[in-house]
């Protein structure tokens, strides 16, 4: 079939769905699904095709012929990982999701180059004790080695210039395209009209100072969140997937957090993903590959660290699913539990937890032990803001505190080319920022804060000729759930289909 045959039979077809009366959305019970019902859906959580809202929602021929296909390919389950087209055009997510969130996003200007990291280094902020040494361009070594060099975890002496309480914010997969991006959507919702529009920022790039950072890993140019995380935990380059240890594994390096534990300072590492992911990880345990996460759980409990705040640990699933009879009947929970760690996985129960308590906090999680998506979270879900404040409060001592708190679905987010997904989770990432900021307006002349990224992810990029460089960001606010949470509608719509 010709373009221009395909374009009429879906201009047909379009039309014959405007005329049918408004349907409810929630397909499951049907005995199969459309391509109206699809876009229907796209309607309903998306804004896609509804011009009503705004005017660039509205669909194309064109756009329209990029869903269908998209579609198409979703429902006949060939979204495969053999298949070389399916895999440039849609990396290894569902072809329809993926149709939907690059047609929302392009309409509002952002495009995506890849489904993975690149080589645009990171940006870097600080205020505080030391905050002039982050000035310039420098490598992501540099920042653990400053951060070493102004506390002072290499002096024996004690020195009351040190920064006793040490906050170091981690975004991953958040470079300057994300940190623009989010900038952009909040100055675009807060005033549509161009003529009028006024800049919103986000705190962290309110931090009075501004450097930044290349990323590349011992062994490979394009970086990995374990290479970065042992760059940023430790202040030395090692091979892609190492926690922590020298690149070919016969060593370790002392991460910033196991030296401010043994100077007497409280240790919080928080993580809106498992906790015994990799980036988290880089600052407890010393691993040679990211992917080991029962032995990574396991080493919160020897870290002796005063709390651990965010998702579950993914290693406690590889626990449960081992079947070798000699094995560790326990779990990493009650392995935590004998080890004097108070486990609160609920807001009363870690606001119940006192001060001095050690604890793991998690709040409710998903298939790999992360927390929602911001764009999804419930109210019952502890928030990123929510533990760095509790941990702050339960850290607080005359030794004071380090504490690292990743942002770690805006990598996810932006690894499925989800902008809204992964501007809402800059936006919760900065509001945990603000929390360390409030606490260091009370202690100016003690409190260090710095905020970085890992790396880049999608390689994506703010304005292109196919909207003549017009920006909507704006209707990014018209999405309503993730990626993933519209993915599991997409495959309750497959498995309606195979019934039939
Ligand atoms: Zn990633």
């Amino acid at each position: 079939m010709k373009f221009s045959t395909i374009g009429l039979f879906l201009t047909i077809m379009l039309l014959m769905g405007a005329c049918r009366p408004k349907e409810d959305i929630s397909l499951e019970s049907r005995s199969s699904v459309s391509f109206h019902d699809a876009l229907d859906s796209a309607k309903a959580y998306f804004g896609l095709g509804n011009s009503d809202l705004h005017a660039s929602l509205k669909l194309s021929a064109h756009d329209s012929l990029i869903l269908y296909e998209a579609f198409l390919k979703s429902m006949s389950g060939k979204n495969n990982q053999t298949d070389e087209e399916n895999k440039w055009l849609y990396g290894k997510y569902e072809p329809f999701t993926v149709a939907i969130t690059h047609l929302l996003n392009l309409k509002a200007g952002l495009s995506w180059g890849s489904y993975s990291h690149t080589g645009i280094p990171v940006a870097v902020f600080a205020k505080g004790v030391g905050e002039d040494a982050f000035h310039g361009f420098y490598d992501n070594t540099d920042i653990a080695k400053k951060i070493i060099k102004i506390a002072k975890f290499q002096s024996s002496k004690a020195s009351p210039s040190r920064p006793k309480y040490i906050f170091l914010f981690i975004g991953d997969g958040m470079a300057w395209p994300q940190i623009q991006a989010t900038e952009a959507f909040l100055s675009h919702i807060n005033e549509q009209d161009s003529s009028n529009r006024v800049k919103k920022n986000l705190q962290l790039t309110q931090l009075p100072v501004c450097g930044m950072a290349t990323t590349q890993a011992y062994n490979r140019y394009i970086t990995g969140s374990a290479a970065a995380g042992t760059a940023l935990a430790t202040g030395f380059k090692t091979s892609i997937g190492t926690i922590s240890k020298t690149p070919d594994h016969s060593g370790n390096y002392e991460t910033i957090a196991e030296m401010a534990k043994s100077k007497g300072m409280k240790v919080g590492i928080i993580s809106s993903v498992s906790i015994d992911h990799a980036t988290p990880a880089c600052f407890y345990a010393h691993e040679p590959s990211r992917d080991n996460y029962n032995n990574i759980a396991l080493q919160m409990a020897t870290s002796g660290f005063d709390f651990f705040g965010g998702g579950f640990a993914r290693g406690e699933f590889e626990r449960s699913k081992s079947s070798d009879p000699e094995g560790d009947a326990k779990s990493i929970l009650d392995v935590m539990k004998e080890a004097g760690y108070k486990i609160a996985n609920t807001k009363a129960e870690l606001n119940n937890t006192k001060p001095g308590q050690k604890c793991w906090a998690y709040s409710s999680y998903d298939a790999d032990g992360a927390l929602a998506y911001s764009i999804d979270r419930k109210e019952t879900d502890i928030s990123l803001a929510e533990f760095t404040s509790e941990a702050i409060r339960l850290l607080d001592h005359q030794n004071g505190f380090f504490v690292m708190v990743e942002g770690g679905k805006i990598d996810w987010a932006c690894h499925a080319n989800d902008a809204s997904s992964a501007i809402h989770d800059v936006i919760s990432f900065d509001e945990a920022i603000e929390v360390a900021l409030q606490f260091q307006q009370s202690h100016p002349k003690e409190t260090l804060i710095v905020a970085t990224g890992d790396h880049e992810c999608g390689a994506l990029s703010l304005g292109h000729a196919t909207t003549k460089y017009n920006t909507a960001f704006e209707i990014l606010a018209y999405q309503k759930l993730s990626f993933e949470l519209f993915t599991e509608k997409v495959n309750s719509w497959k498995s309606i289909q195979k019934i039939n």
